[in-house]
């Protein structure tokens, strides 16, 4: 698809069986969104929902809530909503803890699995360029475990294959890259990982809510994810975490709150975990933030994931296209891969003066957002970006570049969070 005007970009728009959708997100005027794969816009019905759950579900009803607010099933109620997004089962998902959390849990519950099979496995592999938390985390738990518990990084995905073997446990991969928007295979890896005998722990937090999922198709073993991202949570909103039917019931992990236990209110001095995904949870749930979550999920159940995919497609390849032709002069290295089956739903760039560049766009209200080393990234989230925008956007880079004002000293300054 090539629309090289923003006449034929309106046409686009105008034909978008998506575009009703937009009207759902709370977005300020003036701006041109592309961060939806850092922090997902507002669904308009979030500021209700939050007075209600303030005002009426912890004012007015207080303790009784966790009964009659439906607080307690909250968990598992959206896991079923997630579910469906991620190619899981009803009753395979449950919104709980983060991300971080989340992978330590199903880190050690595959490790254990391992431990019972075969305990020479004791290779966790990874690659490099994973978000950093997900190798902090397995660097935890390799220390924490000791007993020659390690994490091997590979340089790319061409050689995960030679890294996986006797030795490996736990194959630890991120389905759609955080910088550079590549996305794995997770059939054809899960299936190498099983042929080794080797189990699969998939992080989905850019492909939840961006691009399809088949988690029990791919027979996949264990998985977690954000809700913040593409499933537009809020702020800090827990995350999710799936596993295998198959292995529900060896599902075992130290974090062993009573919230997974058979008998919560018993108070029983010993921890027996209940039958079941609330096994994964582990203490009580932040239920204001968690509420949140549900005015996302409730938007995805308006539509479906293939329909998704293919406007994300149209605005990656429009973008790329636009960025391409009109900022050719400017030293920019497409960073995603142009094939459709390797790309998720964001581009990244390489520009020397990426950090800057970012800033200056920011101040011309086009978000997206800067990761070392000198990659912009653009998020495009179907459900609320429009043709005209990716076309206002690339405008607004080409200005930036033509006219170098990303030089101005004010755009060099670094803030905690880029
Ligand atoms: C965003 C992201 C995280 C974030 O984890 P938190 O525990 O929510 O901070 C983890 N892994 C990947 C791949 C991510 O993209």
């Amino acid at each position: 698809m090539t629309a090289l005007t923003r006449e034929q970009c309106l046409l686009l728009d105008q034909q978008d069986p998506l575009r009703a959708l937009r009207d759902q997100f709370a977005l300020p005027d003036g701006v041109i969104y592309l961060d939806g794969n850092s922090l997902g816009a507002r669904p308009r019905a979030a500021a209700a929902r939050a007075a209600e759950v303030v005002s009426e579900e912890w004012g007015t009803g207080l303790i009784r809530s966790w009964n009659t607010a439906g607080w307690f099933e909250l968990p598992q109620r959206l896991g079923n909503m997630v579910a469906p997004l991620v190619g899981a089962g009803e009753n395979e998902v449950v919104v709980t803890d983060t991300t971080s959390i989340n992978l330590f849990k199903v880190l050690a519950a595959a490790v254990r699995v391992q431990a019972a099979r075969d305990p020479s496995r004791k290779v966790i592999v990874s690659e490099a360029s994973n978000f950093p938390t997900d190798l902090y985390i397995a660097q935890g738990l390799a220390d924490l475990l000791q007993q020659g518990y390690s994490l091997h990084l590979v340089n790319s995905p061409d050689e995960i294959e030679a890294a996986v073997g006797a030795d490996t446990a736990v194959l630890m991969l991120t389905h759609v890259n955080y910088k550079s928007g590549e996305m794995l295979d997770m059939a054809a890896l899960t299936e190498l990982a099983h042929a080794r005998g080797a189990l699969t722990v998939w992080d989905l937090c850019h492909s939840a809510g961006a691009v399809p999922v088949a988690l029990n198709a791919s027979k996949a073993d264990y998985a977690i994810g954000c809700t913040y991202k593409y499933l537009n949570g809020g702020p800090g909103s827990p995350a999710f975490v799936w596993v295998a039917p198959a292995l529900r019931d060896a599902f075992w992990q130290p974090l062993s709150g009573w919230w997974g236990h058979a008998a919560p209110f018993a108070m029983d001095p010993q921890y027996r975990p209940v039958d079941g995904v609330r096994r994964f949870l582990c203490g009580t749930q932040p239920i204001t933030s968690m509420a949140m979550v549900e005015c996302g999920l409730d938007v995805f159940a308006q539509t479906d994931m293939s329909a998704l995919r293919t406007k994300s497609l149209q605005l990656t390849d429009l973008f790329i296209a636009l960025v391409e032709e009109r900022c050719r002069h400017h030293p920019l290295t497409l960073v995603t891969p142009r094939e459709h089956a390797r790309r998720g739903s964001q581009v990244s760039f390489e520009h020397p003066q990426g950090y800057a560049v970012m800033q200056a766009l920011i101040e011309r209200g086009v978000i997206g957002d800067y990761r070392e080393p000198r990659i912009i990234r653009f998020g495009f989230t179907p459900l609320y970006t429009s043709f005209t925008e990716v076309w206002d956007a690339v405008e607004t880079l080409r200005d930036v570049l033509d006219t170098e004002t990303y030089r101005d000293a004010r755009f060099h300054a670094r803030g905690a969070v880029t």
